[in-house]
């Protein structure tokens, strides 16, 4: 995020300096370098949609831009649903997603077996699919492309107001850097930099653990990204298969806790995927590794924009799990409000920092 919010800096030929502080110049630990990297048309909210169409859009644009092909599979994201509820918010879902443009379809179970005829679908009454602009990228390739300008390797430990504003920040260093604007893009430690200006932000780290697993006797075909009803997510991954789901027990966890829950391939995951297909009832996880949701608990959607009173702090915060497909609207919408103090290309009002203060979800309700 802080490196998409410089690129478009750049892009809109901003006048000031720009300077991005990054505690670990690896990634190792970061959100993004630990992801999925899928992206989506299938939300249930409207401007979710609108961002990851522009994420698209941008991702497909990467060749002409950089000479770099992020590799979009359009796949498609493939949601089941197995109760009368999950068909009628797959339903409500389609028709807003249809008026915003996206190109799903809704599949009854014959559609289904004729299209995807390794999966065993008794339980299954409709199926929602994304025929394009859904899928799985690059995603350390978008990083990578997005990476732009002046970038210092240090950690910012406090942050220093005057006059009701952001003045400077303190890095662990000891130096001290003065700012015009400050942006926390702190993935899934961005309660803690807010707390330094005395904000409060409910992001929390929790823990999602992928599996990549080797399949005996693969699926054929352009499978998509399947979303079971159990919650168990499953698509391709070169000759191989990518795995998650959602934890049962889900609490916050430690900044620096990266161990993975191995039980959950062998309790929640291969269960429901052997009952799904009897192709995945011989698989064996070949690698496996934990990464950090920066999970908005109010209402698991992104923060962003400027505080409400402080007007030089701006979030790019709480993406719960579907920040990478935003990172480029993201990035666009927050260089928009620095240089020209209002969003020019898509109204991100709905996702500001208001909604905190009043405690007023803006409930997203395809959250994976
Ligand atoms: C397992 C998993 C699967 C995911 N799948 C998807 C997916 O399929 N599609 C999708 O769109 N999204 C997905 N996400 C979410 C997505 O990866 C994130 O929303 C996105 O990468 C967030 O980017 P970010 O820049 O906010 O955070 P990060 O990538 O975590 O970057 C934040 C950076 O801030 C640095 N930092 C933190 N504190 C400080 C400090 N005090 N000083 C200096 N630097 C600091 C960190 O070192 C880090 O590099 C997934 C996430 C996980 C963990």
């Amino acid at each position: 995020m802080g490196s998409a919010v410089a690129y478009f800096l750049k892009e809109m030929g901003f006048d000031g300096s720009v300077l991005v502080i990054e505690r670990d110049c690896s990634y190792a630990q970061s959100s993004t370098a630990l992801s999925a990297s899928g992206i989506r048309q299938q939300f249930s909210n409207p401007l979710n949609v609108k961002i990851s169409q522009f994420g698209a859009e941008f991702i497909k644009g990467a060749k002409d831009r950089w000479g770099v092909d992020l590799h979009l599979r359009e796949n498609g994201y493939l949601y089941l649903a197995n109760t009368p509820e999950g068909v009628q918010i797959l339903s409500e879902n389609h028709t807003m997603q249809v008026g915003e443009g996206a190109d799903v379809v809704l599949m009854d179970p014959d559609a289904l077996a004729d299209k995807f005829p390794h999966l065993r679908l008794d339980d299954i009454l409709l199926g929602s699919h994304g025929q394009s602009n859904e899928g799985w990228f690059d995603g350390v390739g978008l990083m990578q492309g997005l990476r732009t300008g002046t970038y210092i390797s240090d950690e910012v430990v406090g942050i220093d107001m005057a006059d009701g504003k952001v003045a400077r920040v303190k890095l662990a260093t000891g130096r001290a850097v003065e700012c015009g604007v400050f942006v926390n893009a702190a993935g899934p430690r961005a309660a803690l930099v807010a707390a330094m200006a005395g904000i409060d932000i409910p992001v929390e780290a929790r823990k999602r653990t992928n599996f990549l697993f080797d399949c005996m006797d693969a699926p054929a075909g352009d499978l998509p990204l399947m979303i079971d009803p159990s919650g168990v997510w499953c698509r391709p991954e070169g000759k191989h298969f990518l795995t998650g789901c959602s934890p049962t027990c889900d609490p916050a966890v430690a900044f620096d806790d990266f161990e993975p829950r191995y039980a959950e391939f062998e309790d929640i995951i291969w269960p429901a995927l052997a009952a799904r297909s009897a192709n995945f009832e011989a698989i064996k996880p070949i690698r496996f590794w934990a990464g950090h949701y920066a999970y908005n608990t109010l209402d698991q959607n992104a923060v962003i924009g400027p505080h409400t009173d402080i007007s030089n702090f701006l979030f790019a915060n709480g993406f719960s799990g579907h920040g990478l497909q935003q990172a480029p609207a993201v990035g666009r919408a927050l260089a928009e409000w620095i240089c020209f103090g209002e969003y020019r290309s898509l109204d991100f009002s709905p996702l500001g920092y208001e909604r905190i203060v009043t405690n007023t979800p803006l409930l997203e309700r395809c959250i994976i």
